[in-house]
């Protein structure tokens, strides 16, 4: 039998698959990572998957304890890579959370404010009559393009072997070494990470049924705007009857930028079709009525694919009769901030460390 390439390959170079290549890494596992787009090993510069754009949001607030672990994992590898890359990643704004009738938020430092104190605490925002607001002192802007940038800069440092505009066209199993399959030949290897986003069930057939992509618009204004700005607005979101609304201030010259969880399953074959006027006047209006005072006359809309689950929980873990091959999609509109502490259970699983604590996310779960 011939010997494997690397210890492991890594499939998918957002941000999961970044996280998880610097950590084995950094563990000392050799490591080969693989992305179909892009052009650049030292950071993700295309937009045909998930992790593009400047800044996401990072909470404590969430809907379940069983969350409370994994998020304090994700806060606290985010202040690692500050410190390893000597860079801001995350910019504290608080975070407040609008929803009409009672809330299941919960997290360290998480409260329910009437809308006198909401005022208050944001006063650029403004949330529709009847609604209350979960405010989470904790949340913040997460510096996204940065941070992948830093964990490939790892990742690479610690001697992983990254390659973009590969496309993995096949694996297989065979006994112990996962093959994976490219136009530039095949690659073995002890372990085989999935981290495809969006094409996750292209990878792995029996996940297609379980993940959904959708199309998902955002807007961004022109940055400086101070109804825009921290501290007068923190990140935000309120739970409209037709979806989602939320909501990143611009911190560092970003731009406010809003987008709405509105469901429009999507190919991700297909480039997600641009932003048309009337769906970027939609998007505006709502940032205008909840944002009043900004300025929305210079936007930049674009479109970019979420990868959905009917619970919005994750799928990470083993495949079955696969123990060697671990698939990862941290997902549903919320998986970025978990990068570091995905990067972390992925190199865990990879090591044969058991994660029982990740039950609720896990691909047994789903009896996969
Ligand atoms: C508009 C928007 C706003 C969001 N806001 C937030 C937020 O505020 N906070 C938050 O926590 N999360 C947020 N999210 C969610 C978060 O960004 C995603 O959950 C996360 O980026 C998913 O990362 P990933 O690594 O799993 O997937 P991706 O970033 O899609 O990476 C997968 C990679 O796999 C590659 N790939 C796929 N198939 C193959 C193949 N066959 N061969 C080689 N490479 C392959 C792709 O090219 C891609 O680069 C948001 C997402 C979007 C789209």
């Amino acid at each position: 039998m011939t010997a494997p390439d690397a210890d492991v390959i890594v499939v998918g170079l957002g941000v999961h698959g970044s996280a998880a290549a610097r950590q084995l890494a950094q563990r000392g596992l050799s490591v080969v990572g693989l992305d179909r787009f892009g052009s650049r090993p030292d950071a993700l510069d295309h937009s045909r998957g998930s992790s593009h754009g400047r800044t996401r949001m990072i909470r404590r607030a969430y809907p379940n304890p069983v969350w409370n672990d994994l998020v304090d994992r994700a806060f606290r590898g985010w202040a690692d890579l500050e410190a390893e890359s000597g860079q801001t990643l995350i910019h504290r704004t608080g975070g407040m959370f609008a929803h009409r009738g009672d809330s299941t938020l919960q997290g360290p430092g998480v409260r329910v404010v009437e809308r006198d104190e909401a005022a208050k605490l944001m006063p650029s925002l403004r949330m529709p009559d009847g609604f209350h607001g979960m405010f989470d002192p904790a949340a913040g802007v997460l510096e996204a393009e940065r941070g992948i940038a830093a964990m490939r800069a790892g990742a690479i440092a610690a001697g992983a072997d990254l390659r973009t505009g590969v496309e993995v066209t096949g694996w297989r199993a065979e006994g112990d070494i996962a093959i994976v399959e490219t136009p530039r030949g095949e690659i073995r290897a002890s372990r085989l990470v999935l981290a495809g986003g969006a094409f996750l069930g292209e990878l792995v057939p029996a996940l297609a049924s379980i993940i959904e992509p959708w199309r998902i618009l955002t807007a961004t204004v022109r940055p400086g705007q101070s109804a825009g700005q921290a501290p007068g607005l923190g990140v935000f979101s309120i739970d409209l009857p037709e979806g989602l609304l939320f909501g990143i201030p611009d911190v560092e010259g970003n731009g406010l930028k809003v987008g709405m969880d509105i469901a429009e399953p999507w190919d991700p074959e297909r480039p997600p079709a641009p932003v048309t006027p009337s769906e970027a006047r939609r998007l505006l209006d709502r940032m205008a009525e909840h944002v009043p005072g900004i300025d929305t006359s210079d936007v930049d809309a674009v479109s970019c694919l979420y990868t959905m689950t009917e619970d919005k929980r994750f799928i990470v873990g083993a495949l079955d009769g696969a123990p060697h091959v671990i698939v990862a999609s941290a997902c549903s509109g919320h998986g970025f901030k978990f990068g570091p502490a995905i990067g972390e259970t992925i190199a865990d699983l990879c090591q044969g460390v058991a994660r029982p604590d990740l039950d609720f996310i896990s691909t047994s779960r789903r009896g996969l």
